[in-house]
């Protein structure tokens, strides 16, 4: 091998699962986006876990191991997940040696439960029902943190280890810009940790930067009215404390139809297959772009999670008809 591969390789020795979380990349997306502004896209999928809360699961551990709340081999971890954050807990536990109990709406998709199962996770699926009933994901993860002995639950929407994981998706996306002006991040909120770390570096970084959350219809995140939706990993019946006030400079509402719809033009056009709430960002970052003029404006927008895990919703004809979305 000539000593021009042997640099770019990394040691087999060094390189552990979870260092393989975040450095994801950054691609312009060409087909989808009008030429004369550049809109680029932070592909979250291609983390090991499949989603961008890799980060956070990894985050939120380390943080509970260096307290001395978590203790691999022993503790049991415990959180409540619309899918992805489990899926990320779930490798990282494999990996450390935690035994982990995830909390789930059953509203979610059978392939995120199955997932979690996969990697040796027990699935708890709850009622569809308001953050603060008894019976919701949240209550139940607490309960259970509660009643099993030395388990300790996450809570990410409170713990803003969350949140702080971000600062470097921000650092990596100003280094992957290359110098670029940034005139605008989009990104979807749950718990807002994306948004909340991404954003608030950019903004350092980036001076002058707008920051766009992207907000299902039926969510409170952004002032609307609480009702049940169908896109995954975003939106909420209550404000999360790690969703940051003074990040978010404005919201743009997404439905669940449009979410889908450029979900799947983003399979079709520019061959990346990603969720829900990947459609509903990118359809809100189109919105943005048109609003620039300049060829020195550049737009990014976050793309959480892959599609694979929504074969049976997102992009199962079926489904969407018999849920009026086709
Ligand atoms: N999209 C998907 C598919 C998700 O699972 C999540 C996490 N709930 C998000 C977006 C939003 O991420 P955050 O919780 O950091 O706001």
């Amino acid at each position: 091998m000539t000593q021009q591969y042997l640099e770019k390789e990394e040691p087999a020795e060094e390189a552990s699962l979870i260092d393989q979380i975040g450095k994801t990349p950054l691609l312009r997306l060409d087909r989808i986006a009008p030429k004369n502004v550049g809109l680029y896209a932070k592909l979250e999928l291609c983390n090991p876990g499949g989603s961008v809360k890799d980060r956070c699961a990894l985050s939120m551990v380390l943080d509970a191991e260096n307290n001395g709340r978590l203790k691999p081999g022993i503790s049991t971890i415990v959180e409540a997940s619309s899918g992805n954050t489990g899926i990320g807990l779930a490798l990282i536990s494999a990996a450390r040696g935690y035994k982990l109990i995830i909390t789930i709406p059953e509203k979610m998709s059978i392939e995120k439960k199955n997932l979690l199962k996969a990697y040796g996770a027990e699935v708890i699926a709850t009622p569809n029902v308001p953050h603060s009933d008894p019976e919701s994901y949240i209550e139940v993860a607490k309960r259970i943190a509660k009643e099993t002995p030395n388990a300790v639950f996450l809570d990410q929407c409170n713990n803003q280890a969350n949140a702080r994981a971000h600062y470097e998706t921000g650092r990596e996306i100003y280094r992957q810009m290359n110098r670029k002006k940034i005139s605008a991040l989009i990104a979807g909120a749950g718990t807002g940790g994306t948004i909340s770390g991404t954003g608030s570096e950019l903004k350092r970084l980036c001076p002058g930067i707008k920051i766009i959350g992207v907000d299902p219809e039926g969510s409170v995140l952004s002032g609307g009215e609480d009702r049940p939706y169908k896109v995954e990993g975003i939106g909420y019946d209550f404000i999360p404390k790690t969703l940051w006030p003074g990040v978010v400079d404005e919201w743009i509402r997404v439905s669940d139809k449009t979410a889908f719809e450029f979900a799947r033009r983003l399979a079709r056009e520019e061959g990346i297959l990603a969720g829900g709430s990947s459609g509903a960002a990118v359809y809100a970052a189109l919105q943005v772009v048109q609003r620039y003029t300049s060829e020195k404006d550049n737009v990014v927008v976050i793309l959480p999670d892959t599609g694979e895990r929504y074969l049976s919703t997102v992009y199962n004809d079926e489904w969407l008809a018999s849920n009026g979305l086709l």
